[in-house]
């Protein structure tokens, strides 16, 4: 009987965190995105090439291209084959910008004009757009797929998931991270017949979620703040890193100092999507648009989102759209309360 007041006890917290985090995620939005000056994004070595690129075009060797070359190699625009780079804008260059451009809306100029350097020096996924110059969907007009379309077999729908050993010095509440991660995760299963369960074993997890500074051993370094934000792997893989060199928010109303603050649980249910199979999205509103800002909160699943996730799954049959909003916090409170009793608070109990 004494255990009573403490089962309450949570379920009375729980039941308030809800009313944070179902409908009341438009809440957390009251801090509207600040406008982010460019020249402060611009770090790293891409940073220090893109403030000797402005205006540079087609019959130019300038000083940084070089880097340029390895932006537009390493997400998908340039070939994999040409290595051996130089600093002159050649016609390939120049074909890649305009290939970057034509993917996120941008006027198709070739040359690297303040609207295109700006877009370059937005943090963003480190999941290449396009395969290669190419893709399954060549204008990235909506939802995309890895290539080949992975996703978890028919036999493998409830997937198990742990992150790595938290390092204290990233001054993350373990608590905390555990309660986002169910939220994040649950974003997904709500719409499609994929359950997500947490747990401890993090060698036979499913999905292995950790936070790692440059390189990492899996050939996707890292570089620092800003720039590249996260990764994660196509189905089976189920590696999902997010960069420790990040100014992490779990809460961005509490850390109103922080400029370069990048909301946690945002980064974490775009991985997520890649993990169940989806590529990028060129639509700015989606989850699955690869570019983010600091101090932006977008955590909903659009449209798209759930049309490329129920494109690959089907659809939850609990899931019924417009009606979603009931069954999401009732549904949200039982995955939260599952996801940190399997974590272990039984214990306290
Ligand atoms: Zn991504
Ligand atoms: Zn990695």
């Amino acid at each position: 009987m004494e255990r009573m007041p403490l089962i309450s006890c949570i379920l009375i917290i729980l039941s308030l965190s809800l009313i944070s985090t179902g409908k009341g995620e438009r809440f957390w939005k009251i801090s509207p995105p600040e406008a982010q000056p460019a020249e402060r994004l611009w770090r790293g070595k891409l940073g220090e090439a893109l403030t000797g690129l402005v205006n540079a075009r087609k019959g130019n060797s300038v000083k940084g291209v070089t880097e340029l070359k390895k932006y537009l190699q390493s997400f998908g625009y340039l070939s994999h084959e040409i290595h051996n780079f130089t600093d002159s804008y050649d016609a390939r260059v120049e074909s890649a910008v305009k290939l970057y451009q034509r993917s996120f809306g941008l006027p198709e100029t070739g040359n690297l004009d303040a609207q295109t350097l700006t877009q370059i020096s937005t943090p963003r996924c480190g999941v290449a757009d396009l395969i290669d110059g190419s893709s399954v969907t060549p204008r990235l007009k909506h939802f995309t797929f890895f290539h080949g379309t992975p996703r978890w077999p028919r036999r493998k729908r409830n997937l198990s998931y742990a992150f790595s050993p938290l390092d204290k010095s990233l001054g993350i509440d373990e608590f905390q991270l555990r309660t986002l991660l169910a939220r994040a995760f649950h974003r997904w299963s709500r719409v499609i017949p994929v359950t997500f369960t947490a747990t401890e074993d993090f060698e036979s997890a499913d999905v292995k979620i950790g936070f790692f500074s440059g390189n990492h051993g899996d050939s996707q370094a890292f570089d620092g703040p800003l720039g590249t934000l996260g990764h994660a792997f196509c189905p089976q893989n189920g590696r999902l890193h997010l960069d420790a060199e990040e100014q992490w928010s779990l809460n961005l109303e509490e850390d109103k100092a922080a400029i370069d603050a990048i909301d946690l649980e945002s980064i974490c249910t775009h991985e997520i999507g890649h993990v169940l199979g989806l590529g990028h999205s060129s639509l700015k509103t989606t989850v699955m648009y690869p570019f983010i800002h600091p101090r932006t909160r977008k955590v909903d699943l659009t449209a798209d989102d759930v049309s490329g996730a129920q494109a690959l799954y089907g659809i939850n049959p609990h899931y019924s759209g417009g009606l979603h909003q009931a069954f999401d916090g009732f549904s949200l409170f039982f995955a939260v309360l599952s996801s940190l009793f399997s974590w272990g608070l039984f214990i306290l109990l």
